[in-house]
């Protein structure tokens, strides 16, 4: 079988889904983003990477960030992290309050917004510095030193994000932050607007197939903190598609309303795929179904 041909095929089946749905239009930065385009990247675990299509554009991470923040504050803090969140899917939509305040404050998962803020919290406060700790991870996993924050995105998530602030006060008022609210949310923000591209992305989520291994070698997370991300991230990654997720794609998966998906699959390779127009639950319409031609195309399966 040849990947590139695979990717390619791929690309040509998915075209009539591309700029389906909706872009992400609550802050100026997302909505301007032409929803027509696609890209697909494949970093083996042998060292290669296959791309298609717009692979090496940069778009913005958002909510794919919170697989790094949970596998950095696992580094840092063991399992400990699991005492604050639980890890079960929220059936609800990414930012919704209610299931947070009815449970008193302790999140259902760490890929959720009301997990990811206590995530962050929490490497914020056990590294002094969440941003470095993150911008360092990504810079190294992906190769690329340049790899940042997008200020301008930041900015207008602050100005707008009254929902997510309402979830830190929230989550503040059961005591369930460290951190001062804003702090927290400021590293928030900065985090969902890492500008990242398919290839980048998927090298940087390469430890998540090699069992917590870094790309040079050198164990980031043992190989149980390992497989317990990835088990999240298959029952939760995509919100409450989830189960409509595992049923197509069959993968452990992150996506991020910016219409990137990170998915794994463990000992062989870590894909990411992105094309900005997103379903109702706010995964990436063509995204989702590149994947599913993907498992179906390679028979690469975790079952
Ligand atoms: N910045 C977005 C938010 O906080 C991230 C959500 C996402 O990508 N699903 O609402």
């Amino acid at each position: 079988m040849d990947l590139d041909d695979v990717l390619e095929e791929i690309r040509a089946e998915v075209a009539p889904s591309v700029g389906t749905g909706v872009v992400a239009d609550y802050i100026p930065g997302l909505a301007c983003v032409d929803p027509q385009q696609f890209g697909m990247a494949v970093a083996m675990n042998t060292g290669e990477v296959h791309v298609t299509g717009d692979a090496d554009t940069c778009f913005s991470v958002q909510s794919i960030s919170k697989v790094f923040s949970l596998g950095l504050v696992m580094t840092h803090d063991s399992n400990r992290i699991w005492e604050r969140i639980s890890r079960e899917p929220s059936g609800n939509p990414f930012n919704s309050l209610l299931q947070l305040d009815q449970e008193w404050g302790k999140p259902r998962n760490p890929f959720i917004n009301a997990g990811a803020l206590v995530v962050t919290d929490r490497l914020h406060s056990t590294t002094g510095d969440a941003r470095s700790a993150m911008r360092e991870l990504v810079r190294r996993e992906s190769g690329n030193p340049m790899v940042d924050g997008d200020p301008r995105i930041a900015q207008s998530e602050h100005d707008t994000g009254h929902r997510i602030a309402a979830m830190a006060h929230l989550l503040a008022s059961y005591d369930n932050l460290e951190c001062p609210v804003e702090e927290v949310l400021e590293q928030y923000f900065w985090q969902c607007s890492l500008a990242m591209s398919c290839r980048e992305l998927a090298l940087a989520g390469g430890w998540l197939s090699r069992h917590g291994v870094r790309a040079d070698g050198t164990r980031m997370l043992s190989l149980q903190q390992t497989k317990r991300i990835n088990a999240v991230m298959l029952t939760c990654g995509t919100y409450d598609a989830a189960g409509e997720f595992a049923y197509r794609v069959g993968l452990p998966g992150k996506s991020g309303v910016g219409g990137g998906i990170l998915a794994v699959i463990p000992d062989r390779c870590t894909i990411c795929v992105w094309s900005p127009a997103l379903g109702p639950s706010g995964n990436s319409t063509a995204g989702v179904a590149a994947l599913d031609l993907f498992t179906t195309r390679t028979g690469w399966s975790i079952f």
